[in-house]
């Protein structure tokens, strides 16, 4: 007999049974399609490889260091990630994990009681939500404003145990104005998430004001401008005590051991490499946006190493681009903007093609013509 109501269904096939929370169950499995294209635009990841030095001590790592447990807490990694930063952030400021998803997780469950808000940006990152109502907390979401910034104000009213906001924002692109992030900080009771996860292909990042605000948390990753998405390595930075508090509930062992070398080795010798795709990334992304405008779409400006392309039908534009062996995240009804592509920014050969053939669908009559 068939296994019945595995995957998101578990619950269910366990008659008279209750395992899970009610809004627990509420909570859908996060399964964007990661089918192999030719070309991934799908997933603003480094698209011009490994850094050199994490390559090589992925190699060496992983003959020497698989039988014994990484350290607890990665902290060579924390030393690391502090002289990168610097601007005075020490390694007791730094709290590190299984990518920046499990440091907000992480987060959202330490500086949260159960049962109270955490406001968010809308749109914004999908796993938000997610990881609130996981934890026991109920996600508020609050609406961008036209400029693509978030509304103080709104977030203020809301009384937030957590605010959340990103900068530059994932799907938007657009950064968030420092006044309104600086507001959000001062104005909600609790702790205030920035998530700068893109920041190193923006032109501002907002680590300056930890200095002044011991209930600001700033999340970073190694995903992106680092190229180590495969790795898995996020961290955040903030007050000493917030991080201690992270800490406790993150646990111990979250970066592996072979992630945490080629970490070192990306944030000690790799710098030159990064700085250099970022720049390429940033190029790139301006001549993307230049091109989809002639192709006759009007795509938000970014300050990120991706470009949301509104269209009028998703899903069909992503069907005609996968057709094509193309894969960008398409988005159904984004609030405040309606439907949309998102594409990342890699080589141009990449983004030519992709640029193609969203030209052709713009043609009037086509499935997601702008
Ligand atoms: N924050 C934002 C805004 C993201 O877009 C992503 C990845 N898509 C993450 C956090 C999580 O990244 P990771 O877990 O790979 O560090």
């Amino acid at each position: 007999m068939a296994r019945r109501g595995w995957g998101n269904d578990m619950t269910r096939s366990i008659p008279g049974a209750r395992i899970t929370r009610a809004e627990y169950d509420e909570v859908s499995l996060y399964a964007p399609n990661r089918a192999v294209a030719r070309i991934d635009l799908s997933d603003n990841t480094n698209l011009w490889g490994m850094p050199p030095g994490a390559a090589r001590e992925v190699h060496r790592a992983a003959s020497a260091s698989i039988t014994r447990y990484p350290p607890l807490y990665a902290d060579e990694l924390k030393q690391a990630i502090a002289a990168y930063l610097g601007g005075g952030v020490t390694p007791d400021m730094i709290v590190t994990g299984c990518g920046s998803d499990d440091v907000l997780d992480s987060a959202i469950r330490a500086l949260g009681p159960p049962g109270t808000i955490v406001a968010h940006l809308q749109p914004s990152f999908a796993m938000i939500p997610r990881f609130a109502r996981v934890n026991g907390l109920e996600p508020r979401p609050i609406m961008m404003t036209s400029e693509f910034d978030a509304d103080a104000d709104a977030f203020i009213a809301a009384r937030p145990r957590i605010a959340y906001l990103c900068s530059p924002n994932n799907p938007t692109g657009a950064p968030l104005s420092r006044t309104s992030i600086e507001r959000v900080i001062r104005g909600v009771p609790g702790v205030t998430i920035v998530d700068e996860a893109y920041a190193e292909f923006a032109a501002e990042n907002m680590l300056d004001l930890l200095a002044t605000s011991p209930r600001l948390l700033i999340s970073r990753t190694m995903s992106k401008a680092f190229g180590l998405a495969g790795l898995r390595i996020g961290y955040a930075v903030g007050d000493p005590a917030v991080v201690a508090a992270v800490e406790k509930s993150r646990g111990p062992y979250k970066v592996s051991a072979i992630a945490a070398r080629a970490a070192v080795a990306a944030l000690t010798e790799d710098l030159d490499w990064v700085r250099e795709r970022v720049a390429l990334a940033v190029e790139n992304r301006e001549r993307l946006v230049r091109a989809l405008r002639l192709g006759g779409y009007a795509p938000v400006a970014s300050a990120a190493n991706f470009v949301l392309v509104p269209v009028s039908d998703a899903t069909g534009a992503d069907r005609a681009l996968r057709d094509r062996g193309i894969a960008v995240r398409p988005f159904a009804g984004l609030a405040g903007i309606g439907d949309a592509l998102r594409v990342s920014v890699g080589p141009w050969d990449m983004l030519e093609e992709c640029v193609s053939a969203l030209t052709a669908l713009a043609a009037p009559g086509e499935a997601g013509s702008a």
